[in-house]
């Protein structure tokens, strides 16, 4: 598909036109980005307004990278960021036809967003969450549609990752699926499709890995650069777990072995005390400017 321009074939999500992006942190701008890239109007709704600019400030920056690297009219960029409008009120969902939510890896949180979003969004609307661990069946089953509620969990950085792990609740219908499989294909990206388990499979496989690794550090058995140079040169992997996990957020990291230990019931998912008491010192990794590593780049909140 050409970037800006929306796939006009026929389809399951043929008349999908507005997305309403709530939560405009690390994964929701990257999920405005390439909703608007491909053409959709997005309402980006963060809960403060200052945490909607620099959202906007960022996928601003992002498009104005894309486009000296790929010699795009100077036009287009500007063409694309014009159809994203942000804001702190949730009632910008009023007319969407699909709802992201990228708030918090936090079930009351969650929770609270999915019920006033099922009060706010068109009855037609599906409502999917970019959850990393949560169960959607339990999301699903605050609103009064929850075979319209759906995972739809994108990879970080997002305009760069090609997989959406898509994640069927025990009420999602056959057709929320089938659009939202052709919407991610329409966004360029590759669906998969998985069934509702603590982690799903990215998380279940990928963040014991970052666990680990932090466990390894906090034993002493090599150092961060050690551990890290181990994965990448060893294993292939293109970062290695400890820059990893500063990407994802150690908060995420921490909520979604939380989650993988309180639903498996399994002692071996038990979050590294060293992940812990970094988030508690709020060494959340990339986006507060510190975490295994440290970054020069001003804190983003
Ligand atoms: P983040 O901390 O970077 O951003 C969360 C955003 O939610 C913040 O900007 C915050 O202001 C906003 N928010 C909080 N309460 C809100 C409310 N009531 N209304 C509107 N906005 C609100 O988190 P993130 O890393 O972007 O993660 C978001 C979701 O995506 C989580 O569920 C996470 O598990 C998932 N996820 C994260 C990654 C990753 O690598 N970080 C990858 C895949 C999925």
């Amino acid at each position: 598909m050409i970037p800006g321009t929306l796939a006009a074939e026929a389809g399951p999500a043929a008349g999908v036109r507005r997305v309403a992006v709530v939560g405009g942190g690390t994964m929701g701008n990257g999920i405005a980005q390439v909703f608007a890239t491909g053409g959709f109007d997005v309402r980006l709704v963060d809960e403060k307004p200052e945490f909607v600019e620099r959202a906007l400030r960022t996928v601003a920056k992002n498009l104005d990278r894309v486009a000296k690297r790929q010699n795009w009219p100077a036009v287009r960029a500007r063409a694309i960021l014009a159809r994203i409008s942000g804001g702190a009120d949730l009632s910008a969902a009023g007319d969407c036809d699909i709802a992201i939510e990228a708030v918090s890896e936090d079930f009351a949180l969650k929770r609270k967003i999915f019920e006033a979003l099922d009060g706010i969004a068109p009855a037609h609307a599906v409502l999917a969450t970019n959850t990393s661990s949560i169960s959607i069946t339990e999301i699903a089953a605050v609103t009064r549609r929850p075979d319209r509620v759906v995972g739809m969990h994108f990879m970080n950085p997002v305009p760069v990752l090609p997989l959406v792990e898509i994640i069927r609740g025990l009420a999602t219908s056959d057709a929320t699926c089938a659009l939202t499989h052709d919407l991610t294909r329409r966004l360029g990206k590759t669906p998969v499709e998985v069934n509702d388990s603590p982690g799903f499979v990215s998380n279940r496989i990928l963040m014991p890995m970052i666990n680990e690794a932090a466990f390894t550090l906090s034993e002493g058995v090599a150092t961060r650069d050690a551990i890290d140079a181990v994965m990448k040169l060893g294993m292939n992997h293109p970062m290695g777990p400890l820059a990893l996990a500063d990407l994802i957020g150690l908060d995420t990291c921490l909520s979604i072995m939380e989650m993988l230990h309180q639903g498996l019931g399994d002692s071996k998912y038990r979050p590294c005390p060293l992940l812990r008491r970094m988030v508690r010192a709020g060494w959340l990794g990339k986006k507060s400017g510190r975490g295994f590593y440290e970054y020069a780049e001003a804190p983003r909140a």
